[in-house]
């Protein structure tokens, strides 16, 4: 079995989705181990999106993550991150909305997502998955301190 960090941002908190997202989150065979609400203020934001500091959509990631507060969970299961980061869909939600069985080229890739259901676009995603078990590791300790034996 495997952890991941799971986020709900603000845009799928604010827009009622948790509940749903949890209800996928359990039939998709994930434990919630532990999770808490967070209010991020900017330096905390910056701290946990430090990779993208370079980026030109930096100020506006920053200004959208600290727009509420956010669900952060640990999730585990056998190949916990894939798994999530499979579920979640593509970074841009306009993407994962567009994607349709009877369009033949984006067949392949179709599946049911999460930001499908609850994203807008590019930025405003409503989830966040970790991406590699290094990711992992650092973000669950971000928030959640040393869980190692819990
Ligand atoms: P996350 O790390 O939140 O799970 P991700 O790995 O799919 O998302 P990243 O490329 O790591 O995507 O970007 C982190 C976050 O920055 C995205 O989830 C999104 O909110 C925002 N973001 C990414 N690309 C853009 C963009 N081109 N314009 C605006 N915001 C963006």
């Amino acid at each position: 079995r495997e952890r991941t960090l799971a986020m709900i941002k603000p845009d799928g908190l604010s827009g009622n989705y948790t509940e749903r997202i949890k209800e996928v989150i359990l039939e998709s065979g994930f434990d919630i181990v532990k999770e808490t609400a967070v209010q991020l203020d900017a330096e905390r934001a910056s701290l946990f999106y430090a990779e993208h500091s370079g980026r030109s959509f930096f100020d506006s990631l920053v200004k959208y993550m600290t727009s509420g507060p956010v669900l952060v969970m640990i999730l585990e299961r056998p190949d916990a991150i894939l798994h999530w980061r499979v579920l979640i869909g593509p970074t841009d939600a306009r993407k994962a909305k567009t994607s349709h069985p009877n369009s033949h080229k984006s067949y392949a890739s179709f599946h049911f997502s999460i930001r499908a259901m609850c994203g807008v676009d590019s930025e405003k995603n409503c989830v966040h998955g970790s991406d590699s078990p290094q990711s992992a590791a650092r973000e669950i300790s971000f928030f959640f301190g040393d869980v190692r034996s819990d």
